[in-house]
C-alpha cells in the first residue's frame, strides 16, 4: 500500500534523493567504492563537500561576509554552541515553543538572558509580536518556526541587534533574508536530508568577540577554516543534502517551492476548518506554520481521536499524531511532500466525516 509520510522529524525526502544516495550506496559515479566507505580526504568527496556548500550558498541567495558549514550534533548542540561563540554579557530570547525554550536553557550557562516574550502562557499557540528587543544585547534568538506547535515567523525581522535563528523546519520551505540575520542554524532531517548533520550559517565579522577561550571543536572558526572537515564529517548525510539541493533548483528553487508550500498548506487547512469533526489549535492565520499543521477532533467528537487516527492509518498516512504535549494530529508538509499526498489526508478526513 502506498504510505504517505507526514513525520515531523526525521522525515520525508525527495525520491530523488533516496534514489541517488542509494545508487551511491552501491557504487559512487562508476569508481567502484561505495559512498559509506569513502575518506573524508578522498578527492570525490572534497568535490561533494565543496558543491553542497556551493549549491546551500546559491539556492538561498547568501551575500558575501558569510560563510556555510556542515557540522555534527543536531541542531540541539547548537543552543550551547551559539553562546559558546557570541554571548559576552547578555542574550535575548523569544520563547515560541519548546525548542525555544530550551535554547534558552543553555544560553544562561554562558551569561544574562532576557526572555522578551513567551507564548508559554497558551501552550505556545501563537507568536508574541508585542515586545522590544533591548538594544544591549549581544544577539536576539528566534526559533522561525516551532516544529511542534506549528507557528512560524515568516517574516524576516528587523531588530538593531545581531539575529541568530533556529531554522531547523523551515529553511529552504521560503525565500530568506539571509542579510537580516547574523546567524542561521538547523538539523538537516526536516526539510534537506536524513539526521547527522547541522548546517550553520554565519556572518563572519560577528566571531572572535567573546573573551572566553573555546575549545576547538566549538569554535566556528575552526569549521570555516577547515570548510568542514576538521574532523570527520557525516559523509553520506552531506552527500544526501546535496542531492536535495540539486532537486531544489531543478524544481525552481525557495521562490518555487514557497508558492507549493503555501498551496499544500492551505490545502489542509481550508479541510481541517471545513470538516465539522475537525479544529485547527492555531488560530491566527498570520502564525499558521506552512510546515507543521497541527489539528485536533472538534467539540462533540472528542472520543472518536483514537478511531480516526485507526482509520488515517489504515489508509497508508503515516506519523499524523500530534505531539504528546499538543495531542491530537500533525502533519508535517515538509518541501519534499507532493500536494497530491496532502489531498490524500484531506480525502481521508472527508471519508472519515462521511462515515459519522
Ligand atoms: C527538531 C528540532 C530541533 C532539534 O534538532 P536535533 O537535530 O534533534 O538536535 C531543534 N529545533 C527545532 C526547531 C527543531 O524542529
Amino acid at each position: 500500500m502506498k504510505k504517505y509520510n507526514f513525520s515531523a522529524g526525521p522525515s520525508i525526502l525527495p525520491q530523488y534523493t533516496i534514489d541517488q544516495t542509494a545508487a551511491a550506496v552501491k557504487d559512487l559515479d562508476g569508481i567502484g567504492l561505495s559512498i559509506l566507505e569513502m575518506s573524508h580526504r578522498s578527492k570525490e568527496y572534497e568535490a561533494i563537500n565543496r558543491e553542497t556548500a556551493s549549491l546551500f550558498k546559491e539556492i538561498l541567495s547568501i551575500p558575501e561576509g558569510y560563510q556555510v558549514i556542515f557540522v555534527g550534533g543536531g541542531a540541539s548542540t547548537q543552543f550551547f554552541t551559539v553562546p559558546y561563540n557570541l554571548l559576552q554579557t547578555k542574550a535575548a530570547y523569544l520563547v515560541t515553543g519548546d525548542w525555544a525554550k530550551k535554547a534558552a536553557k543553555e544560553a544562561k550557562i554562558f551569561g544574562e538572558v532576557e526572555i522578551v516574550a513567551s507564548s508559554e502562557d497558551k501552550l505556545y499557540n501563537y507568536i508574541p509580536r508585542d515586545y522590544t528587543v533591548p538594544q544591549d544585547v549581544d544577539y536576539f534568538h528566534i526559533t522561525s518556526n516551532n516544529t511542534i506547535f506549528g507557528t512560524q515567523i515568516k517574516e524576516d525581522l528587523e531588530v538593531g541587534v545581531p539575529l541568530v535563528a533556529d531554522m531547523s523546519s523551515d529553511i529552504f520551505s521560503r525565500p530568506v533574508d539571509i542579510s537580516k540575520y547574523a546567524l542561521i542554524y538547523g538539523g538537516a532531517q526536516k526539510n534537506l536530508a536524513p539526521a547527522g548533520m547541522t548546517f550553520v550559517i554565519i556572518k563572519e565579522d560577528i566571531l572572535g568577540k567573546v573573551d572566553r577561550q573555546l575549545p576547538t571543536m566549538v569554535d566556528y572558526r575552526t569549521h570555516i577554516k577547515k570548510e568542514s572537515a576538521f574532523n570527520t564529517p557525516p559523509v553520506v548525510v552531506i552527500y544526501a543534502a546535496l542531492q536535495t539541493l540539486k532537486w531544489l533548483k531543478q524544481l525552481g528553487g525557495v521562490e518555487a517551492i514557497e508558492k507549493i508550500n503555501i498551496e499544500k498548506a492551505k490545502v489542509l487547512y481550508d479541510e481541517i476548518e471545513r470538516n465539522k469533526m475537525f479544529a485547527p489549535t492555531i488560530m491566527n492565520e498570520m502564525d499558521r506554520s506552512i510546515m507543521n499543521i497541527p489539528f485536533v477532533m472538534a467539540e462533540g467528537y472528542k472520543e472518536l481521536e483514537g478511531d480516526f487516527l485507526k482509520f488515517a492509518t489504515e489508509q497508508g498516512m503515516v506519523s499524523i499524531k500530534g505531539h504528546r504535549s499538543v495531542g491530537g494530529f500533525r502533519a508535517s508538509l515538509y518541501n519534499a511532500m507532493p500536494i497530491e499526498s496532502v489531498k490524500a489526508l484531506t480525502a481521508c478526513m472527508q471519508a472519515f466525516e462521511a462515515k459519522h
